[in-house]
């Protein structure tokens, strides 16, 4: 057996968690968990599908009634264990990510951190779920609103942030005192494993977390289609975002969506050069640039285009890339051949049509799935990389003249997730922010994401809103009562 090196090795599961127990998929079909960065299988995991998802689902509403009738504090206490138990092997949970994901490890042990904070922020929200007394309409009335767990959820989630896309969906649905069936990214399964162990050492009781991994478009249908579940939650494609819109339309099911995104990030004459560079290269390139907030259009103003250009060129070539578990690594492989795939065919395009390459633009020479971060400049809004997303080590540049061209051309896509942009004159901040058709506008800065904002995206970019005061809404029904005397 492989030998992940974690100082406890028993947080390495390799089986579905349903009603407290790790079970394996029915019939004992497996499938392999591949470490990117070198190609070896690591682990086998159970390969479930519609049978062993109804179970789930059947157990997950067994467990509802007492889940729910705890009190606020009760759930508050197990999610707050939890999230100190996910930070006490912050280490080996963020090797093991590593070695599933490929991303470095230093990213790997922050994305524990900022797992564990949507755990700790939502034992925090459980005790303000409060309702509301309103005015009566006539004498002898009372108007009382409660605020409801909305029942048996069920949540889906990418491989790049394994742990804290099932925490930001979790933490906020167990809070509310719902139930919930997991279903995590095939490639990623083993970190999802790791955080359910947590969540039985938390105290967690049997069934109000259930994890079922294998048949992506199985699993997928059965939780849709149930009637029993009530929500369900993704953070993916937009494609397969719009798929599962249409399998929950006829049980009319409430469902929050964080899809792709297609980030402009602008930087404008009046900008800080380093600030702008630091920017680009924490937002373009974090996770080896396999982000839905991850700049993938980057419109620079004529004025300090040619300074800037050079920079970046200089701060991207100077980024380590390698196993991330090696010291000092920022850039990891990329998840498999198709990432890479898409990359090279971006680059392709865009250099046929007339871009030009400033750094990178093959394979890397550690093989595999390496590649060497990117700078192409002379990017247009006809090239491929304007319109789709690129999930990789690719900087397009575009150059502009004026705002409004800027505004337009970010505002030019389906998408909605995240922006940013660059300038240090304060009307103008304010300004293009709010002519900017996103959910999120990151402002001299090139990181956005915290439990304490409400991440999320408008148009194509998907539905409601994930973390924040906001995020535990979409996991609460409202029901009105009408007293008379
Ligand atoms: P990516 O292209 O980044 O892998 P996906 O949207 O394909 O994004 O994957 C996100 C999650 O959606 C993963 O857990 C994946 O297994 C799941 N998924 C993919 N296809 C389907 C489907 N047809 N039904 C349900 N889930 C799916």
């Amino acid at each position: 057996a492989f030998d992940f090196g974690l100082a406890r090795a028993d947080l390495v599961k390799q089986a579905g968690l349903i009603d407290g127990e790790w079970v394996q998929a029915d019939g004992g079909r497996t499938v392999d968990v591949t470490d990117p960065a070198t190609g070896q299988a690591i682990a086998t995991v159970p390969h479930m599908g519609r049978a062993e998802t109804e179970r789930a689902i059947a157990g997950a509403a067994a467990a509802l009634p007492a889940w729910r009738a705890r009190t606020a504090r009760e759930r508050a206490q197990v999610l707050r264990r939890w999230a100190d138990l996910m930070l006490a092997h912050q280490d080996d949970l963020g090797r093991l990510m590593t070695l599933e994901q490929g991303k470095p490890l230093a990213e790997a042990r922050g994305e524990i951190a900022y797992a564990a904070s949507f755990l700790e922020w939502f034992a925090e929200e459980t005790k303000r779920v409060d309702g509301e007394v309103l005015q009566p309409q006539r004498a002898g009335q009372r108007i009382v609103v409660l605020r409801q767990p909305i029942g048996v959820c069920a949540a889906i989630t990418p491989w790049n942030f394994p742990a804290a896309m099932i925490t930001r969906k979790v933490g906020p649905a167990l809070a509310a005192g719902c139930t919930i069936v997991v279903k995590p990214a095939e490639l990623t399964p083993l970190s999802a494993f790791a955080l359910g162990v947590l969540a039985i050492e938390a105290g967690l009781p049997p069934g109000v977390l259930q994890i079922v991994t294998g048949d992506a478009p199985a699993i997928g249908a059965a939780l849709c289609e149930s009637d029993v579940v009530r929500k369900l939650s993704f953070t993916g494609s937009t494609g397969v975002g719009r798929i599962l819109m249409q399998q929950c339309a006829p049980t009319i099911k409430k469902l929050s969506l964080e899809l792709g995104g297609n980030a402009p990030l602008i930087v404008f004459d009046d900008a800080d050069l380093e600030t702008a560079v630091q920017g680009i290269v924490a937002s373009k390139f974090r996770n080896a640039g396999q982000t839905c907030v991850c700049a993938n259009r980057i419109y620079v103003q004529s004025g300090i285009h040619d300074a800037l250009v050079e920079r970046l060129v200089q701060a991207v070539e100077a980024m380590p890339v390698g196993n991330g578990l090696d010291a000092g690594v920022t850039q990891g492989p990329l998840i498999d051949a198709r990432a890479v795939a898409k990359v090279r065919q971006h680059i392709d395009d865009a250099l046929t049509q007339g871009a030009q390459l400033r750094t990178g633009g093959q394979a890397h020479a550690l093989g595999g799935t390496f590649f060497t971060p990117t700078v192409i400049t002379g990017v247009t809004q006809a090239m491929r990389v304007a319109r789709e997303e690129t999930f990789g080590p690719l900087a397009p540049i575009f150059r502009f003249e004026t705002e409004e061209e800027a505004v337009a051309m970010a505002n030019a896509t389906e998408f909605g997730l995240a922006a940013y942009l660059f300038t240090e004159d304060r009307r103008r901040l304010w300004r293009v922010s709010e002519q900017l058709e996103t959910g999120m506008v990151g402002i001299n800065t090139g990181l956005i994401s915290n439990e304490v904002a409400p991440f999320g995206g408008v148009k194509q970019s998907g539905l409601g809103r994930e973390g924040s005061r906001h995020g535990i809404e979409d996991y609460l029904e409202l029901k009105y009562l009408c007293l008379q005397d």
